[in-house]
């Protein structure tokens, strides 16, 4: 059974730039279901006991509702896990240096970012991940992440922002790019670091 992972931080941890109430629907409505959903859709058929990297993987033989909410799961247990109360400023070391050798600059890639974040038409995330030991910026529609065979752009996501309108409607309204301006504020470059690292 797949289960809904423990935030270590409060819901009101993330403030101004997250609110609480964002935060507890989000992770304890949201994110809940997708659980639900997976464990339901999962039972009885050929994706019964596989993990859920298994399941990613191989994407293209199994049922939408698998895609939809194994990519939901998947997604938001990364997402919560890349932000953090204290953090925020610029990555630092080699993910900085190759961030500059590969982008120009870290504001270019956060220009690239915000750019595959707010064109991201409708419901889906923003990525930067690893491919052949490069880094590339990148979004999905929907719960699809980088990690599925039926991916366009496939690798090992470092960095992930959900643009649902659930993300940051309560706050932000129609208002996206802010919600994407502020979230850098959160990023913890310690965490994306480690898997920057494991990517390799
Ligand atoms: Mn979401």
């Amino acid at each position: 059974m797949f289960e809904l992972p423990a935030l270590t931080y409060e819901f009101g941890a993330l403030e101004p730039h997250i609110d609480a109430k964002t935060m507890e629907i989000h992770h304890g409505k949201h994110h809940q279901a997708y659980v639900n959903n997976l464990n339901n859709a999962v039972k009885g058929n050929a994706a019964e006991g596989k993990s859920l990297e298994e399941l990613m993987a191989s994407i293209s033989k199994h049922s939408m509702a698998i895609r939809n909410n194994g990519g939901g799961h998947w997604n938001h247990s990364l997402f919560w896990s890349l932000m953090s109360p204290t953090g925020g400023g610029a990555p630092e070391g080699k993910l900085a240096a190759d961030i500059t050798a590969t982008f120009g600059s870290f504001e270019t890639l956060k220009e690239q970012f915000n750019t595959a974040a707010a064109t991201r038409f409708g419901s889906g995330w923003a990525w930067l991940l690893v491919h052949d030991g490069k880094l590339v910026v990148t979004s999905t529609p929907n719960q699809d992440n980088p990690l599925m065979d039926i991916a366009e752009v496939k690798g090992m996501p470092i960095l992930a922002l959900d643009v649902w309108e659930h993300a940051y409607y309560l706050h932000y309204q129609n208002r996206r790019p802010d919600y994407i301006n502020a979230w850098w504020n959160v990023v913890d470059w310690k965490k994306v670091d480690a898997l920057y690292q494991a990517a390799h």
